[in-house]
């Protein structure tokens, strides 16, 4: 991926530095002359390195704005001196004056200052001078930033990856159901659409693993965590909640229509053994507890989770194999579950 560069200053000053910078590298460049457009740029598709022509209009504004933006933190700003009055005080005061010039524009949010001197300013010839000599070394420190940053992003969603995904069946885990959760239950209630959840056991797991040994029972996790996979709609995310218990989130779907998704995935579980090799292959059924968002639930799913178990309980008391659905519901009125197939 190139390394994108947002130059903003005049026409002038953009004519004569893409020159520069293409002659001396391959990147991607952008040039904007108006400070609005320049931010929302910025928000839009923010660039690697920013270049900015301090006599132009807004660049110190859009420096300190820069600086704020907390999440833009790794842009890397170049701020280019062509104040003429600065760049004339800069050889009257002297040295001491001129690094706290420098001190004060890289508190402002420049990571680094570079000073135009008059002649190459005027000049047309496209020869590198010293500032565009320490331009383009600032350009390639900003460059190694980027690279940084990307490897950096790459291997945070690496680690995400392998944080909220279950090595056993490649579902998501209980940590990723834990954050969508909430997400889920927010989007629902600001879009005033419905939003169930299901929660799968497989039955009397134990036995296989105490008929079979566990590699087979993890295996058959394996082939039953695809087969659900494979019969969910679009818009339901499974996840592995933990041992051989799966939870559900079926977004835009109503209580009925959990059901019938509950049913469905009850069919296809036991309808069909499980071929776990040549020699052995498996029936298993599974118990369902389905729940749909009620306006009292909290935020973070807590008691539509509740619920759900709650019927799965119901499921396997009823006597397993079956959907359990609590739409009527209410906590210590078990008589108001609703047995939708067994
Ligand atoms: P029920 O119908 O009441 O759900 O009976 P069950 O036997 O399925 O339930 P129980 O809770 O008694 O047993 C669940 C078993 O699942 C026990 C545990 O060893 C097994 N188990 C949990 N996680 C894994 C896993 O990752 N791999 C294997 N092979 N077994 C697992
Ligand atoms: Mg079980
Ligand atoms: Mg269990």
């Amino acid at each position: 991926m190139k390394i994108s560069i947002l130059i903003f200053g005049s026409d002038k000053f953009i004519a004569r530095l893409s020159d520069q910078i293409c002659d001396a590298n391959s990147f991607n460049l952008e040039v904007i002359t108006n400070l609005n457009q320049a931010i929302s740029c910025i928000q839009s598709t923010p660039p690697d390195i920013l270049i900015l022509q301090a006599s132009c209009d807004g660049s110190l504004e859009l420096c300190c704005w820069l600086k704020q933006q907390t999440k833009l933190s790794w842009i890397y700003c170049i701020l280019l001196e062509d104040r003429s009055q600065l760049l004339l005080d800069r050889s009257k005061y002297g040295r001491e004056w001129e690094l706290e010039m420098t001190s004060i524009a890289l508190q402002e949010g420049a990571d680094a200052y570079i000073w135009q001197s008059p002649e190459e300013i005027n000049s047309n010839s496209t020869e590198l001078c010293s500032s565009q000599n320490l331009l383009l070394a600032q350009l390639t420190v900003g460059l190694r930033k980027a690279q940084k940053y990307r490897d950096l992003i790459r291997t945070n969603d690496l680690l995400s990856a392998i944080a909220l995904a279950d090595s056993l069946t490649e579902l998501s885990n209980r940590r990723a159901l834990e954050w969508d959760l909430p997400r889920q239950i927010q989007k629902a209630r600001t879009n005033g659409t419905p939003l169930s959840l299901i929660i799968l056991d497989v039955d009397y797991f134990k036995r296989v693993n105490d008929t079979y040994g566990h590699l087979v029972g993890d295996r058959l996790l394996q082939l039953l965590s695809n087969r659900v996979r494979q019969n969910l709609r679009y818009q339901d995310t499974p996840f592995r909640y933990g041992g051989e218990e799966f939870v559900i989130i079926l977004s835009h779907t109503s209580c009925d229509e959990a059901v019938v998704v509950a049913r469905r995935l009850n069919r296809i579980v036991g309808e069909q053994p499980f071929a776990i090799n040549n020699q052995l292959s498996i029936n298993v059924t599974i118990s369902l507890g389905a729940a749909c968002l009620r306006t009292e639930d909290d935020v973070n799913g807590m008691s539509l989770l509740n619920r759900a178990d709650q019927c799965l309980l119901q499921a396997k008391a009823a006597g397993r194999n079956c959907v359990i659905s609590c739409e009527n519901y209410l906590s210590g009125h078990t008589s108001h579950l609703r047995v939708v197939s067994s």
